[in-house]
């Protein structure tokens, strides 16, 4: 069976990771990394770039240039515009995925189809299945969608051979904050039993991270620069993205160092003016006062937490932290605090979603052990009833998958239809929670108010997925449902997109196999000028121009558009100096005497030992003598 991995879908950073002879291990992107930078490129050359050459080219066109699109899965009416073409935010994220994928098969050496995401705990509804969308639009079968928490929490366990206890996991990423108090049951002594999770509460905030400390940075930098320059630095786009890189690595000096020192020169050059630099020192007391504001609202979320897990301090048996920003001195002091616990300091925070995916991934394939994992619904969901009000079907925190029905009536008389208005959310009001869709339950036949009775059911399965059905219970049909005004993609669209995205994986494989015989002509191009520089005395006249003539139009063919061309010529260019090669190799074998051409009968040509391309010069002695071990090893 392929290998199936698991990946950490961050706002700033992505990690994929697999279960490899049973371990759990983070796999290197193309560049070497073990974190990927969330953030795709669109080059001007049609070239689109995810990772670190991405972010290497955030500072010199911001524009086409995407970062934390994770902050906008769910929301259907954005669209990201990058050269006049719109992309829906599961694009964006399908293009990090794949990157992901496609880094992760050349790892494993085998191809990548399937996945298990993760997305914050507190991700609704809409923000989950535009994750799945993403995976889908990205060539993955989406295994399962699991919470960020709760894969830390399976990493941690994983690690451990015996626990029995309340785990609170605080996570607070790029963008997001979640929470998750869960119980724990792991005793690997005994083989028959499973390991035991089971998810009490959690609560979160899907806007809230080091983004927006790295924006408070932002305006108290910019603030500074425009009472002493009159300049506002965030009206430049140029000029915000570097101190946006300065800002966030400032912040993140400010964790180990008490002060620092944030320098940017030529920042800003006014028409006319002289250059203007940035030139400050930062102390962690300034970031604190900045930052305690953001790092504070996730106190009542941890508190809220902990009442809905009816947990007190005394109960928690471990802290784990995730997510970058808990670096933060300040951070894990305010964790202290609410948990009255010391957090664990021995799991990476920017891996440990990622290894628990990974194992999850295996869970579901099989390859490892299975366990017992009971994840909740982050948040209440349910319908609007007459006076703007939410009816509750399952309320936040329920274990899922879950299945929940309840009949409905009409409000007027022979009302001949009835829309469902479907909810998410804590407030008692309708209208002030989050709309996943509306469902027309049509056809309903003629009767007084009070008198039909519709069954709607909410089924949520183990992603946290939901889907809802209704039956007019008068007629026994399930009646047909349309969704208009969803938050979410339609089947239609998905498939539109996995198309689009299908064509452009073909086009970019097509490009990078371009690129890559291109390399390769130019590499042999390089290479033999300088044999034929180095043979120069050895040729004669009518061999070099015509080694020369096929150099130059190796170097043509290189610069167009057909890969096919391209390796012909190569091959082409490879036989020519082959051949000349074997001349050469003759006339210098006769030269030595009749040992070395009788050791050396009947093999390749000097430095062609396996058609790899010219190697050293062939020539009288020594050089025979290297092409004769070189032809050796190649049996
Ligand atoms: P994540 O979404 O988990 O990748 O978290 C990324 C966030 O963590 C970004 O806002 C980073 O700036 C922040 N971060 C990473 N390392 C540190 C650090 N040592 N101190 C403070 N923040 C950090």
């Amino acid at each position: 069976m392929p290998k199936a991995v698991g990946i950490d879908l961050g706002t700033t950073n992505s990690c994929v990771a697999a279960v490899i002879a049973g371990d759990p291990t983070v796999i290197h992107n193309a560049e070497g990394g073990r974190v990927t930078p969330s953030i795709v490129h669109f080059s001007k050359t049609g070239e689109v770039l995810v990772g670190e050459p991405a972010k290497r080219q955030a500072i010199l066109s911001p524009d086409r240039t995407v970062r934390s699109v994770k902050r906008l899965m769910g929301q259907r009416t954005t669209a990201i515009t990058v050269d006049g073409r719109d992309y829906t935010p599961e694009q964006i994220s399908a293009r990090i995925l794949e990157k992901l994928a496609r880094d992760a098969a050349t790892y494993l050496g085998e191809p990548v189809k399937q996945a298990v995401i993760t997305v914050p705990a507190y991700f609704d509804d809409a923000q989950r299945t535009a994750t799945k969308h993403a995976g889908e639009i990205a060539g993955l079968e989406v295994l399962r969608i699991i919470n960020e928490p709760t894969a830390a929490a399976l990493a941690y366990g994983h690690k451990q051979q015996k626990m029995e206890g309340t785990i609170l996991v605080y996570d607070l990423g790029g963008g997001t904050f979640d929470v998750t108090i869960m119980d724990v049951e792991i005793d690997k002594a005994k083989t028959e039993e499973r390991d035991y999770y089971e998810v009490r509460s959690t609560a979160g905030d899907t806007h809230l991270g080091g983004d927006d400390i790295d924006q408070a940075l932002i305006d108290f930098l910019a603030d500074q620069f425009q009472k002493e320059h009159g300049v506002d630095l965030r009206q430049d786009r140029q000029a915000l993205q570097r101190l946006k890189e300065a800002a966030e690595k400032a912040k993140i000096e400010l964790s180990s160092a008490l002060q620092t020192n944030i320098n940017l020169p030529f920042l800003y050059v006014p028409e006319g003016g002289s250059p203007l630099h940035l030139e400050m020192t930062l102390t962690r007391a300034q970031l604190e006062e900045l930052a305690r504001p953001i790092v504070e609202r996730t106190r009542p979320i941890v508190l809220r937490a902990m009442e809905d897990a009816k947990v007190g301090p005394g109960d928690i048996s471990e802290v784990i932290l995730v997510g970058g920003q808990t670096r933060m001195p300040m951070v894990q002091q305010l964790v202290r605090e609410l948990t009255g616990k010391e957090p664990r300091r021995d799991i990476n925070p920017d891996e440990v979603v990622a290894v628990g995916a990974a194992i999850q991934a295996a869970v579901l394939t099989q390859e490892m052990k299975d366990m017992v994992l009971l994840d909740v619904t982050p948040l209440s969901l349910g319908v609007e009833t007459l006076g703007d009000v939410m009816d509750v079907l399952i309320p936040r925190n329920t274990t899922i998958p879950t299945r929940v029905s309840r009949i409905y009536t009409t409000a007027s008389d022979y009302q001949p239809s009835v829309e469902i208005h479907v909810l998410q959310g804590e407030r008692p009001r309708a209208s002030q929670n989050r709309s996943l869709g509306r469902f027309q339950l049509t056809g309903i036949p003629p009767a007084p108010r009070g008198m039909p009775r519709i069954e709607v059911t909410f089924d949520i399965d183990a992603n946290g997925i939901l889907n809802v059905t209704a039956e007019d219970k008068g007629t026994g049909k399930k009646q047909d449902i349309t969704i208009t005004g969803s938050s979410s993609l339609s089947p239609d669209e998905v498939q539109r997109m996995v198309q689009e995205a299908e064509a452009h994986r073909q086009e970019d494989e097509r490009f990078r196999r371009l690129a890559q015989a291109r390399n390769e002509a130019d590499a042999l191009a390089y290479q033999l000028e300088k044999t034929i520089n180095d043979l120069r005395d050895k040729l004669s006249e009518s061999e070099r121009q015509s080694l020369e003539a096929k150099v130059k139009e190796l170097r043509e063919a290189s610069q167009g558009d057909d890969e096919q061309a391209i390796r012909r010529k190569i091959d082409e260019v490879n036989q020519a100096f082959s051949e000349v090669s074997r001349r050469l190799y003759e006339a210098a074998s006769a030269g030595v005497g009749s040992q070395a051409a009788e050791g050396t009968t009947g093999q390749p040509g000097p430095g062609y030992a396996g058609g790899r391309g010219p190697g050293p010069a062939a020539g009288p002695g020594g050089d025979v003598i290297d092409a004769e071990f070189e032809a050796e090893d190649e049996k």
